[in-house]
């Protein structure tokens, strides 16, 4: 599989009929396209992941967050046993909403979890203010406490100057992250150089096809954009033509 497309609901839609229409029409539009380079992962909130059935050949399930643990007294929480359980594949982990919001903490942990039960992890990593790409070698440091991690996980480079701004990061600049993203990598693991990186921010079917083919990439990571299905299967059948 040559790219992944990473459709992040956030916390939409707000209602199950809402979810099952747009999840829907991504289903028949996926259908129509019958992608063979691309694998398509939605994420919507945890409430709607049972109505889509179990993650399939070109279209997988993921959720935007997990606990560390798999079950017992952790009121409110979701674990990646209960995703497991219900088909799903991918797990967010470490978004800048969730860093920004809740103090995102223990990703090493819930990465772990994940991992014991062959959930993959899609860890976000990205710069608040533009340029300032030193944090993205802190935001990687724990991975250096578990260098036994497989390379079972996918890393997103999100410029969080870029999420759902409409500012998207320049393709050439990408192609340079994600060669600093790679050395670091190389550098905690040598495993760690079969990581995928994808990118998310502010992408859209107008810059898809350069952010992918020049940014150098194996996937995307798309908000907005991949709450309108034409529109997200616009990127997809963009990243199908790509060769
Ligand atoms: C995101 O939330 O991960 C994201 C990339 O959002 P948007 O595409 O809306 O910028």
């Amino acid at each position: 599989m040559k790219y992944l497309i990473v459709a992040n609901w956030k916390m939409n839609p707000e209602s199950p009929l809402k979810a099952k229409l747009l999840f829907n029409s991504i289903k028949k539009g996926i259908k129509k396209i019958q992608p063979k380079k691309t694998k398509i992962v939605l994420a919507p909130p945890f409430v709607y992941l049972p109505l889509f059935g179990r993650s399939f050949e070109n279209l997988s399930l993921c959720a935007q967050n997990c606990f560390w643990e798999q079950k017992g007294a952790f009121t409110g929480e979701i674990s990646p046993l209960m995703l497991k359980n219900l088909g799903v594949e991918y797990v967010i982990l470490g978004h800048s909403e969730r860093r920004k919001y809740f103090q995102e903490k223990k990703i090493g942990q819930k990465m772990k979890a994940c991992f014991k039960i062959n959930l993959k992890p899609i860890l976000c990593v990205g710069e608040k203010e533009k340029g300032k790409i030193q944090i993205l070698k802190k935001q990687l440091d724990f991975l250096k406490k578990n260098s036994n991690f497989k390379s079972h996980f996918l890393l997103a480079y999100e410029p969080v100057w870029a999420i759902g701004t409409g500012k998207y990061c320049q393709p050439k600049k990408i192609k340079k992250i994600v060669q600093i993203l790679r050395e670091i990598l190389a550098k905690i693991n040598q495993d760690f150089r079969k990581i995928k990186i994808l990118y998310g921010g502010s992408v859209n079917s107008q810059n898809a096809f350069s952010i992918l083919k020049e940014g150098q990439i194996e996937g995307l990571l798309i908000g907005k954009a991949s709450l309108k299905a034409k529109e997200f299967l616009k990127i997809v059948k963009i990243a199908e033509k790509i060769s």
